[in-house]
């Protein structure tokens, strides 16, 4: 069976649970390898075998802390010359995409971003699914030159158990110097409080324009931390300076795919959906009951968020206990 490599994604040892999404698409496409860049493989590879890799190709060189993402298309690169892998899928993050596009560039190979599944096709060539024009369009790809690179949504695809053997192979590595022109010179770590990633949230609290206030949004954040969810924003909250603009969902923002996605006080604009078109369900909170947000929303309540939300707040934090 055709190899089919994993770029993981990984820190201090622990697989992103992204990668494990990976590795159960890879799997319907052939032998799935994952390639590990950096330290800490030896700790991670026991749960990727859990899902189904076969190999672990391990590049343990610090090329890949001290530089941006150049070395890892590098390395892509050399595995894919060697290997002649069926395809190649990345986590669809703002990294995983700039490395996709990179690879593609240096193996001549077409590329496909946002793919919220993948799938063999008849001929078992991967084929990719990918929303478009904010999810009113859903359109089948595939990559008809060189090696099928394949970006993919976190949290769009389920990870599946399945037994793999995970044999490491130490793969040897020294970036070029082209690839190394841009350094890190710094790090400065996110401060993360005790909600989840918004991009890795099984649980997405979205407010908009009508939370009315940096002060009224908070009601979002209440309801979020009853929910143990993460916070999403409207564009027209963040640039109102009401919340970071970190946590704007859409186009021009971050793209989730939670359970379940509830906008609350957002109007449903395009690029808004966008960012949130493929959660698994979505509910909808808003005062106008012709607002865009309930054409694609799988519950709608019509009221004032700011008579509703505290309510529903409580009924979570009452039935916790
Ligand atoms: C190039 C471009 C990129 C963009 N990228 C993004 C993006 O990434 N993300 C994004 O979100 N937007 C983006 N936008 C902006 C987008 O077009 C909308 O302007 C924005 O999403 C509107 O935000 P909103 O829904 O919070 O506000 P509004 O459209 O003003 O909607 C507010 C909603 O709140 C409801 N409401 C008001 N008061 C209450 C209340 N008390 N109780 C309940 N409901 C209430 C109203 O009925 C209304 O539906 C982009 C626009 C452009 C041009």
């Amino acid at each position: 069976m055709a190899e089919v490599l994993v770029l993981a994604e990984h820190a201090d040892g622990e697989v992103k649970k992204v990668t494990l999404e990976l590795l159960t698409a890879a799997k319907r496409l052939g032998s799935p390898s994952v390639v590990w860049t950096g330290p800490g493989a030896d700790a991670g590879a026991a749960r990727l075998g859990e899902y189904g890799a076969e190999k672990v190709y391990v590049a343990d060189s610090p090329d890949f802390s001290g530089y941006v993402v150049a070395p890892a298309a590098e390395l892509l690169a050399s595995l894919v010359a060697d290997k002649a892998p069926a395809a190649v899928l990345v986590a669809g993050t703002t990294e995983g995409k700039e490395i996709a596009g990179r690879l593609a560039i240096k193996t001549g190979s077409g590329v496909l971003t946002d793919a919220v599944n993948v799938v063999a096709g008849d001929d078992g060539a991967p084929v990719a699914e990918q929303p478009n024009f904010g999810g009113a369009i859903t359109v089948h790809s595939v990559v008809r030159q060189g090696t099928p690179i394949i970006a993919v949504r976190p949290n769009a695809i389920s990870p599946e158990a399945a037994a793999g053997a995970a044999a490491v192979e130490a793969v040897s590595f020294a970036a070029s110097d082209a690839a190394k022109a841009a350094a890190v010179t710094e790090r400065v770590v996110a401060e993360k409080g005790e909600r989840p990633d918004l991009t890795e949230a099984q649980i997405v609290v979205s407010g908009g324009r009508g939370t009315g206030s940096e002060e009224g949004f908070k009601i979002i954040e209440k309801l979020a931390d009853a929910l143990g969810a993460a916070v999403g924003a409207s564009r027209a909250v963040t640039d109102a300076g009401w919340y970071p603009h970190q946590f704007q969902v859409g186009q021009t923002g971050k793209t989730v795919s939670p359970q379940l996605y509830m906008a609350v006080g957002i109007s449903g604009a395009i690029q808004h959906r966008a960012g949130m078109q493929t959660s698994k369900t979505i509910v909808a909170i808003n005062k106008d009951p012709e607002a865009p947000i309930f054409e694609f929303a799988d519950y709608g309540l019509v009221g004032d968020l700011f008579n509703v939300v505290p309510q529903l707040t409580d009924e979570v934090e009452k039935r916790k206990g």
